[in-house]
């Protein structure tokens, strides 16, 4: 067992997202040290540095449970020496955006919405992501760049819809969002502005009075889709990030990765929707892992995936049951999968 080091006590709201993004837990042997855990505990644990660095805000690892190595929190950000060995099907770019990256930043896939990559980073850096072999080099764009992804979506009627992707979008500054998501807005075809991140479960703060300023000015709908695997991410600070959104109108979804270890039991499901509901927000995904060389050992198959969200189907309203869903190149939207009863 190794010693339980009482973790600081630290005023959430006295420090910024910027300065938890900056002193954000970047070393195995901290990240071990902060969770009670000793290396010796975990089985295949990589104590190198891996190409995929390690990197853990603190306001999330104040979730993880002491002395466990096997919490699903930590499991999500731990590297394993398992990640280097190739598997057979698992390959670096699942999705084959390369395809419908057609313009650095933009990826337009499916009808009506377009995707945009605002930034190559994230806050948290999850084992499981398929964007760990991303070409995120490439999509760095400065704000006159953008003109150019304004100027495609200005050209296509058809698209309605535009999700500020990432990585993380949120770790853009208040000042550029407010910027591009102005210049959306003006738009006529575009009514519906969707972002997608993980930030109001990794570091709360985030949800600045900055962020609701632009965000409550727009004509636009707003929907945020989090990122949550657990009810454990879910703690006090989330829930008042996500009231907070609530109140100023935006619609909030859930997407989350079904990942062995982690959430793959019809009680860990049924809590994470029930939690999620009672802070308001509807589970959308169930997203089976993208093959992505690295993250082979968190995956179902196909038929455990459908008999867990059949357990899950039997116990909650349809309305907290996710949609089951992966990701198929070429197909025109995701691939839902029915529970099996
Ligand atoms: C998932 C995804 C979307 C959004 O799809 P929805 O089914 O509307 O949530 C858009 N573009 C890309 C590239 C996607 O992967
Ligand atoms: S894109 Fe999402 S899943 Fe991937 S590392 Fe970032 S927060 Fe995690």
């Amino acid at each position: 067992m190794c010693p339980i080091i009482p973790r600081s006590e630290q005023l959430i709201h006295s420090i910024s997202w910027q300065s938890e993004l900056s002193r954000a837990i970047s070393n195995v042997n901290d990240l071990l040290t902060y969770t009670g855990n000793c290396a010796d505990d975990i089985e295949g644990l990589d104590t190198g540095s891996p190409s995929f660095p390690l990197r853990v805000p603190r306001p999330y690892a104040d979730r993880i449970q002491q002395g466990n190595p096997n919490d699903p929190l930590l499991r999500q950000v731990l590297p394993l020496n398992v990640e280097q060995q190739p598997t057979p099907g698992y390959i670096s770019d699942p999705l084959d955006e390369a395809t419908s990256n057609r313009l650095p930043g933009i990826i337009h896939k499916y009808h009506g919405r377009v995707l945009l990559i605002l930034t190559g980073a994230c806050a948290i850096n999850c084992r499981y992501c398929f964007r760990r072999e991303f070409p995120y080099h490439e999509n760095q764009n400065s704000m006159a760049e953008w003109q150019q992804a304004l100027d495609y979506i200005r050209h296509n009627s058809s698209i309605t819809e535009v999700i500020y992707s990432g990585g993380d979008p949120l770790l853009n500054s208040d000042t550029k969002l407010r910027q591009l998501t102005r210049a959306i807005a003006d738009i006529p075809h575009v009514k519906r502005l969707r972002i997608h991140t993980r930030l109001p479960v990794v570091i709360p703060q985030r949800i600045s009075t900055e962020l609701l300023d632009w965000l409550t000015e727009t004509h636009l709908q707003t929907v945020m889709v989090i990122h949550c695997n657990h009810a454990n991410e879910i703690d006090e600070p989330t829930e008042q990030a996500l009231q907070r959104l609530r109140q100023h109108g935006v619609t909030l979804l859930n997407q989350s990765v079904l990942l062995k270890g982690v959430n793959d039991d019809p009680k860990t499901l049924i809590d994470l929707s029930e939690r999620l509901f009672e802070v308001g927000v509807m589970p959308y995904y169930l997203h089976l892992l993208d093959k992505v060389q690295g993250a082979a050992h968190f995956d179902l198959d196909k038929t455990q995936a459908r008999q867990l969200a059949g357990k899950i189907a039997a116990k909650l309203p349809g309305f907290l049951v996710p949609k089951l869903v992966f990701e198929q190149p070429g197909e025109v939207a995701k691939t839902a999968l029915l529970p099996l009863l």
